[in-house]
């Protein structure tokens, strides 16, 4: 454990030498505090965007890169070389292919799209936009009704929730309709590089070569062996986390090609389900019930805020009811338009194991709770009583009638994410007995080991993060 940390601190130098060079002078953006939308929807959190991109060193880097449209197309064509020269496993094949189409629309969109505001990301646009083109048509085929499509964009935030923005802040009432769905811009990498530092503690092997049968070790010895056989596991774990709360840069290694098709379609369902909750709350007709002030900033000196529409805990768990229908459609659509059988045959195999992203984003959110609450407070936060647990989980499930402040409580946020998780398995797992093939609940080994092993390496490393994020801030400090 001393020396994970010692050598996340060594990385951390290395860290802070690049970004003192680069940043010291505000960009122009960030002085002049410029705007260039003409959709007055968009007005108000195209503010919010430059506010949240200026309010940090590492925010400003980023905008700059966002800004430079030859640096981003260059970026792209990278993207694009590195994703065709791996062997694309997604049939299983080994076949080396070129880029799908649909990773080709998407360059291109990044580079050439439109965008809403001046300061959105044009990847992260376009590719929400893709999925909520996916849960549209899943929406339809479920017969969900939805009046009015959403608008949306993206901006960083120290959450990984989305929030709704409203269009106008300046009356108490929020019109739920007239507003923007911001998603916090490191979601969709946090969703990639999770998954991807915590693949290699699972041990997988085939059953045997004819058959798709696969076995996962997923037992708390073999990821603990995994583990010691690799010190690189946590201290990726340990960067993946301070990365996404903005007290890191992009530091990442290169995952064996064999994992790529397990961690796309896992990656994918993360995301497909965090826009299909923003969804749900749509479909559902939940009004905003309240506001609150949305801190931009894992700082905590500064005290710069969005302001953000809220909605209860009631209604926040229903969103993820409505998301895991919607996803559970997707995958099913995804599966009935592929016409390439091997292709098909593997996404039906990986339709359980996918749908346990559900289970992972949870646990992640979990972890930046925590992380959060470690850096605001620079103590463990404290574990939660199984009595307390039992008692709001019986309360959501509808087990005793009455009133809990919790649930009628409209001004403060979402619910916790254990009990977020905890709701959403009692579907999944309903789901997996009554629909799953033998091999996808074979294959639904890879989702549930991921969620077990993201556990295990927060309880392993969670106890050092209060002297780590001690050390870093330092550091900034000096520098
Ligand atoms: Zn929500």
């Amino acid at each position: 454990m001393i020396r994970l940390f010692l050598t996340i601190i060594s990385l951390m130098f290395f860290c802070f030498d690049s970004k003192g060079q680069n940043n010291r002078i505000k960009i122009s953006q960030c002085v002049s505090d410029t705007t260039c939308t003409s959709d007055p929807t968009y007005k108000y959190f195209e503010k919010e965007q430059l506010a949240a991109y200026c309010i940090s060193e590492e925010g400003q880097k980023q905008l700059t890169l966002l800004l430079d449209k030859s640096y981003r197309n260059k970026v792209l064509d990278q993207i694009k070389i590195i994703i065709d020269s791996r062997p694309n496993s997604i049939n299983n094949n080994g076949k080396s292919q070129k880029t799908s189409r649909e990773v080709d629309v998407l360059i291109d969109a990044a580079q050439n799209g439109n965008v809403p505001t001046c300061y959105q990301d044009p990847l992260m646009y376009f590719m929400i936009y893709n999925y909520v083109s996916k849960i549209e048509n899943a929406r339809k085929k479920l017969k969900l009704p939805l009046k009015i499509p959403p608008k949306f964009g993206s901006l960083p935030t120290p959450e990984i929730n989305a929030y709704t923005y409203p269009a106008d802040n300046s009356k108490d009432r929020v019109e739920p309709r007239n507003s923007i769905i911001g998603f916090n811009t490191l979601l969709f990498m946090f969703a990639y590089q999770m998954p991807k530092v915590i693949l290699p503690t699972l041990n997988v092997s085939k059953s045997d070569c004819t058959s798709n049968m696969i076995v996962v070790d997923y037992s708390m010895e073999e990821a603990l062996r995994q583990i010691q056989g690799n010190p690189n596991i946590k201290i990726n774990f340990a960067m993946a986390i301070l990365e996404f709360m903005g007290l890191s840069e992009h530091i990442t290694e290169s995952l064996d090609a064999k994992f790529d098709a397990d961690l796309m379609g896992f990656t994918t369902s993360i995301e497909l389900f965090a826009v299909a909750h923003e969804y749900g709350h749509l479909i559902m007709k939940h009004e905003l019930s309240g506001i609150k002030r949305l801190k931009l900033s894992t700082n905590t000196k500064d005290t710069i805020s969005s302001l953000v529409g809220t909605r209860s805990w009631q209604q926040e768990l229903e969103a993820d009811k409505i998301g895991i229908e919607l996803l559970v459609q997707v995958l099913k659509n995804d599966i009935a338009t592929t016409k390439d059988t091997l292709l098909r045959q593997a996404l039906e195999l990986r339709s359980i194991s996918n749908l346990y992203s559900i289970l992972f984003y949870f646990k992640c959110m979990e972890i930046i709770e925590d992380a959060n609450f470690i850096n605001d407070k620079g103590v463990l936060p404290k574990e939660i009583l199984t009595k307390e647990k039992e008692y709001l989980l019986s309360f959501a499930q509808g087990k005793f009638r009455g009133d809990d402040k919790n649930f009628k409580n409209s001004g403060g946020s979402h619910p916790p994410a254990w009990l977020r998780y905890e709701l959403a398995k009692t579907i999944i797992e309903k789901f997996e007995a009554k629909n799953a093939s033998k091999e996808a609940k074979s294959y639904s080994a890879i989702g549930k080991g991921l969620v077990e092993n993201a556990n295990l390496l927060w309880k392993l490393c969670m106890p050092v993060f209060p002297e780590l994020i001690a050390t870093i801030k330092e550091h900034s400090k000096i520098d």
